[in-house]
C-alpha cells in the first residue's frame, strides 16, 4: 500500500495552494469544506477561487509560489499548469516535512485526495493511489448509486444516542447488540423515507428501555413501485429495499429480472392476476402482507409500473395500516412514462398537448363506462390503461362524443421491454388494423395529436 488513508481535522490550519485555474479550484474546494484556510498563490486565479478562499478566511497572493509561502502551513497543494514549479514546491514542501499533493503526479506527492462520497457525517474515500483516476470514478458512482442519500442523516441521530446508551448500557457488548437490532428494525427506513422525528422519537423509547434487554425487531411492508418493464426504470429506493426484504410478492406485470433482484435467501412469492383469472383473491394479499409482518418479516410487495397509479396499492395498505404495521410506498414510473418515453411520444408538448389524462379502460359488464364528455378536449392527451379489449369501443365512443376521427392512437404493446411493438393509427382505422392480429400484453393506449410525432421521436425500439 503506497498511501495509507486517513483523516486529516484541517479546521483553522492554513494550507497551501499554489495555482490559479481548475484543479486548484476543485482542491480548494475540499479543503474549505473540511474547514481549512487556503493560502492560494499564483500569477493570476479565477474569480470565483479567489471568492472561495476569502470565504475561508484564507488569502491570495498574487505571484509565483516563494519559499517563505510555506511559513505555518499544514499542507501544501501544487496545482499549477507548470510542471517544473509543481515539481519545486514538491521539493521545498518535502525539505520542511510538510505533507503535499502535486496534482496529477502521485510519483512527487507525499499524500493523495481520495473521491469521496460524502454523505456528512459518514465518508467513503476511494482511491486507487493515482493509479486510475478512470477506474475511481467509476466505482465512485456506482457507490453513489448505492449508498442512499439520506445515511448520513442516519449516522448523525445514532450518533445522538451513543451517550445516553452508554449511561444505560455499560457493557459494550450490549450496545452493539442493541444498535443491530435497531438497525435490522423500522429505526433505517424511517430515516431514508424522511421520516427523521418518527425515528428519532422510536429510538428514544427503545434507549429508555434497552436495560430491560433485547426486543424483537418487529416487521414492515413495502409497497414498491418496480417500473413498467426495463428493469433500468426501478428507482434506487425499490433496489435498496428489495435488497432488504425477507419476503418478496409480486405479480405478472413485474419483470422477472427485477424479482431476481431480491435476496437469493428471501422467499419469493407469486400473486399474480391475470385479467378475468383472479390468482389470488385481492383481499389474501393484503393478509399476507399482515401474515408475513407480523412474522418480523420485511416484506416488499412489488407493482408493476406505479402503486398509486391504477395498481390497488390504496387497497392493498388497507390491513397493514390498521394492524399499526411500518409501511412505505416507493413510486414507479408508471406504464405511460415508460411507454411513452420507449415509442418517442411525448405526452404533452406545446404545440399538442397541455395536459394528459390517465384512464382506466377496465371494463364493467363488458362495457368501458367513462365520462365520455370529459374527454372531448383535442389538446389534451388521454392514455388507457387495460384498454385493449374495449379498444374498438373506446375509438367509436370518443368518435361519437366528438372527437375528430383522424386523431392520432398508438398501441403500446409490452412497453420498454425488449419486445416493445408500438401500432399507431387513427381513431377511425385502429381497430380495424389490428383486427385478427396477436397483440401480447400488457397494452398501452395513447390518443391525442402527440402520437403523430412517434415517428420523429423514436428511438432504437
Ligand atoms: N400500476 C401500473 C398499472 C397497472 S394496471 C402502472 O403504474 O403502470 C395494468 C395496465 O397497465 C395494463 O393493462 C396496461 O394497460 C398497463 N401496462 C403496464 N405495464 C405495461 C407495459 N410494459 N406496456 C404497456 N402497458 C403496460
Amino acid at each position: 500500500m503506497d498511501f495509507l488513508p486517513l483523516g486529516l481535522k484541517l479546521v483553522g490550519a492554513t494550507v497551501l495552494v499554489a495555482g490559479g485555474g481548475d484543479s486548484a479550484l476543485r482542491k480548494a474546494r475540499l479543503l474549505h469544506r473540511a474547514g481549512a484556510r487556503v493560502r492560494l498563490v499564483a500569477p493570476g486565479w479565477r474569480e470565483d477561487l479567489r471568492t472561495l478562499v476569502e470565504q475561508g478566511g484564507g488569502e491570495c497572493r498574487a505571484r509565483p509560489v516563494e519559499a517563505a509561502d510555506l511559513d505555518g502551513v499544514r499542507l501544501a497543494v501544487a496545482a499549477t499548469d507548470d510542471g517544473a514549479a509543481n515539481e519545486a514546491l514538491a521539493r521545498l514542501a518535502d525539505q520542511r516535512g510538510l505533507p503535499v499533493n502535486v496534482v496529477d503526479r502521485p510519483d512527487l506527492s507525499s499524500f493523495v485526495f481520495p473521491a469521496l462520497i460524502d454523505r456528512d457525517p459518514l465518508f467513503v474515500a476511494i482511491s486507487s493511489s493515482g493509479v486510475s483516476p478512470v477506474l475511481v470514478r467509476r466505482l465512485r458512482a456506482r457507490l453513489e448509486a448505492w449508498l442512499p442519500a439520506r445515511w448520513g442523516r442516519l449516522a448523525r441521530l445514532l450518533g445522538r444516542f451513543r451517550a445516553p446508551l452508554a449511561q444505560r448500557l455499560p457493557a459494550r457488548r450490549d450496545r452493539e447488540a442493541f444498535w443491530e437490532a435497531q438497525l435490522n428494525g423500522p429505526l433505517e427506513e424511517r430515516v431514508l423515507s424522511g421520516h427523521e422525528s418518527e425515528a428519532e422519537a422510536g429510538l428514544r423509547q427503545a434507549v429508555d428501555r434497552a436495560a430491560a434487554g433485547p426486543e424483537d425487531a418487529p416487521g414492515e411492508v413495502y409497497l414498491v413501485g418496480a417500473g413498467p418493464g426495463d428493469p433500468d426504470l426501478l428507482t434506487f429506493r425499490a433496489l435498496h429495499l428489495l435488497n432488504k426484504a425477507d419476503v418478496v410478492l409480486y405479480d405478472r406485470l413485474v419483470a422477472p429480472e427485477v424479482v431476481a433482484l431480491a435476496r437469493a435467501d428471501a422467499e419469493k412469492v407469486y400473486v399474480g392476476k391475470a385479467r378475468d383469472r383472479h390468482t389470488l383473491p385481492q383481499d389474501n394479499i393484503n393478509d399476507l402482507l399482515v401474515h408475513y409482518a407480523r412474522q418480523g418479516k420485511k416484506v416488499c410487495r412489488l407493482k408493476g409500473g406505479d402503486p398509486f397509479i391504477f395498481g390497488r396499492g390504496g387497497e392493498e395498505l388497507e390491513k397493514v395500516v390498521a394492524a399499526g404495521i411500518d409501511f412505505q410506498v416507493v413510486p414507479g414510473i408508471t406504464a405511460a412514462s415508460g411507454c411513452a418515453a420507449y415509442a418517442g411520444i411525448p405526452l404533452t408538448h406545446r404545440d399538442h398537448a397541455q395536459s394528459v389524462r390517465f384512464v382506466t379502460g377496465h371494463r364493467k359488464d363488458g362495457s368501458v363506462d367513462l365520462d365520455w364528455a370529459g374527454l372531448m378536449a383535442p389538446s389534451e392527451t388521454l392514455v388507457f390503461y387495460m384498454g385493449l379489449v374495449g379498444l374498438r369501443q373506446i375509438c367509436a365512443r370518443l368518435i361519437e362524443h366528438g372527437r375528430d376521427p383522424a386523431t392520432p392512437i398508438a398501441l403500446v404493446s409490452r412497453g420498454t421491454t425488449d419486445l416493445q411493438a408500438v401500432i399507431t393509427g387513427t381513431l377511425a382505422d385502429l381497430p380495424d388494423t389490428i383486427e385478427g392480429r396477436e397483440i401480447h400484453a400488457p397494452t398501452l393506449i395513447i390518443v391525442g395529436s402527440v402520437v403523430s410525432l412517434h415517428p420523429r421521436y423514436r428511438w432504437f425500439h
